[in-house]
């Protein structure tokens, strides 16, 4: 966030602002121990930004206090939620020098059972609301990233974060928000600061144009608090596993799970995960067995993932999407429909099904066996999908580090290079065919594993997402991962594949094509006029 003074911020002035936030918020809520400032400098690629000093208000009247002196004082002020943003920059600035707000104490949570909804603060994780909904709403859900269990909901939500099942992009799922500029001034969104309103909270757009888009991925306030649609838990789920043996099947496949999803078969999101990430998720890189400076030869590759004998799950690509049911009837009719449609466009097909009993006994002790449902890996994709939190598939980031994976997995302090380079497509055949290409070219050129999703997001869109794993640890990996990131980044833009999220802290040139509008003017005008540059 910018500085209305945008004089060089002196020593001098850095100590002001440090002593004016020890005054506001305490000396415990100013953090300057060197340990911690060289953590939430950490990424899991290599940045140069430096951070001043770490602040964590415990209210939106701290937030704002501490916004307007930053103002005052020329203080950059770098917002996180929980700060677990791996791959896209972790608690990293954009700008150099800045202060960083962490909003983890900001962690109240409200239900409105009855219209399925939630309101809570920025620190809220994604643990702490599903252990809420299971002690207080049992009959309501909220679906979950793949990322760690402690990552927020809110800031993922600002930075074009997804989920898996139903109200996948988040941001499409954020009825209101209230947020402070950094002139100190408060905003809430629909009908939220209306006395009385009968709809604050439910109703999306209050009158005159919706101001809350004004918040994602801007910068140009911070979010303290924001309320967020839930899902009514299912009577029955059933997640249906397939996998191709062959690439070329690639097309039809997406197309086919493109149809039933826009002809309302399928809710949630299909996902196809190509055979070097499932095998990441269960192991780590085969030292023993080949040449570590190399991509692992695919064949190879196939060998190992078929010797985790993952029921379903053993193709060049691996799929996954659930189906959500009232009643039995309709779980029945769905599973006839789908397999009949799916079941000679893939070499395998198995369906898992539980029913709402088992799903409240899985809330409660997510160990607990499931006939059938043998390999730990199909079951963490069921158990994500009804929004009970594993540790989704943090394990990918540790494939290519020589010592095993740690009990509580940390990217920065461990030194996991990751780095996801997302882009938006239309959910078709020849753009997946297309696409999956260019990225195993440039993965192979550079020595990286192509651990390709693409994910059906909606009825039109899917995000081809790819992620550049590595050890931060062997010398020039970084260097080699921000090039093969650059380079492809660049020729998908050149195909018509635009990235929909960035990770910013990357030193890359973002070199976006001159667009046909008067976007950058409009958009340096709205900014500082809410900024005050
Ligand atoms: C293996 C792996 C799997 C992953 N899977 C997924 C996935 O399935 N879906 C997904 O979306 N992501 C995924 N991620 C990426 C990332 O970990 C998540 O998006 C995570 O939720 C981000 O961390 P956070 O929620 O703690 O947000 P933060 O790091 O707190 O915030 C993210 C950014 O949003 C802005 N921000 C945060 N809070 C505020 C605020 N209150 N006001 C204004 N701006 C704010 C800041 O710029 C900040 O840098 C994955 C990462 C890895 C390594």
């Amino acid at each position: 966030m910018v500085s209305v003074l945008q004089s060089n911020p002196s020593l001098k002035l850095k100590w002001h602002y440090l002593e004016f936030c020890q005054k506001i918020l305490g000396h415990q809520y100013v953090i300057t121990n060197e340990n911690v400032i060289a953590a939430v400098e950490t990424a899991t690629f290599e940045t140069s930004q430096q951070v001043r000093f770490v602040i964590q208000p415990g209210s939106p009247q701290e937030v704002q206090a501490c916004l307007k002196a930053a103002q005052l004082f020329g203080i950059h002020i770098h917002p996180v939620s929980q700060g677990y943003n791996w791959g896209y920059g972790s608690q990293v600035p954009d700008e150099n020098l800045s202060v960083v707000m962490n909003l983890s104490r900001l962690n109240q949570i409200k239900v409105d059972g009855k219209n399925a909804t939630v309101t809570l603060g920025p620190g809220v994780t994604q643990q702490q609301l599903f252990e809420y909904l299971r002690s207080n709403y049992p009959h309501l859900f909220f679906s979950l990233t793949g990322s760690s269990p402690y990552s927020s909901i809110i800031g993922n939500a600002i930075d074009a974060g997804y989920a898996n099942g139903l109200n996948v992009i988040r941001w499409n799922h954020v009825i209101s928000l209230e947020a402070i500029l950094p002139s100190g001034e408060l905003l809430k969104t629909g009908f939220d600061a209306l006395p009385n309103a009968s709809t604050a909270g439910i109703s999306r757009y209050g009158l005159g144009p919706d101001l809350k888009g004004l918040f994602r991925q801007s910068n140009l306030g911070i979010v303290t608090e924001m309320t967020l649609e839930l899902s009514l838990a299912p009577a029955y789920l059933q997640i249906f596993y397939f996998s191709i043996d062959e690439e070329e099947q690639l097309g039809e496949l997406t197309d086919q799970l493109h149809n039933l999803k826009q002809t309302g078969l399928i809710e949630s999101n299909w996902i196809l995960l190509h055979g070097y990430r499932i095998l990441a998720e269960v192991s780590q890189f085969p030292w023993q067995e080949t040449d570590a400076q190399r991509t692992l030869d695919r064949n190879l590759m196939l060998k190992l993932l078929r010797q985790q004998q993952i029921p379903g799950w053993s193709g060049v690509y691996n799929g996954v999407f659930a189906i959500y049911s009232p009643t039995l009837r309709h779980a029945e009719a769905m599973k006839a429909d789908i397999h009949e449609v799916l079941n000679n466009k893939v070499s395998r097909l198995k369906t898992f099904t539980v029913d709402q009993s088992q799903i409240k006994k899985l809330r409660w002790n997510r160990n607990l066996e499931i006939p059938e449902l043998t390999h730990k890996l199909l079951k963490g994709r069921l158990l994500t999908f009804a929004g009970i939190p594993v540790q989704g598939s943090i394990p990918i980031s540790y494939w290519r580090k020589r010592n095993s994976i740690p009990e509580i997995m940390d990217l920065d302090r461990d030194r996991c290079g990751f780095i996801w380079l997302a882009v938006t497509a239309p959910a078709s055949g020849t753009d997946a065919l297309t696409i999956v290409p260019v990225i195993e070219h440039f993965f192979n050129d550079y020595g990286f594993e192509p651990m390709i999703v693409l994910d059906g997001v909606n009825s039109r869109e899917m995000y081809v997402m790819t992620s550049l794993v590595y050890d931060r640890e062997v010398a020039g990996r970084d260097e080699q991962a921000r090039k093969c990131f650059e380079r492809l980044a660049a020729e998908l833009r050149t195909m018509g594949y635009y990235q929909y999220r960035w990770p910013k802290a990357l030193s890359v040139e973002n070199a976006l094509p001159e667009r046909n509008d008067d976007y950058a003017s409009v958009f340096a005008k709205l900014q500082s006029s809410i900024l005050g540059d």
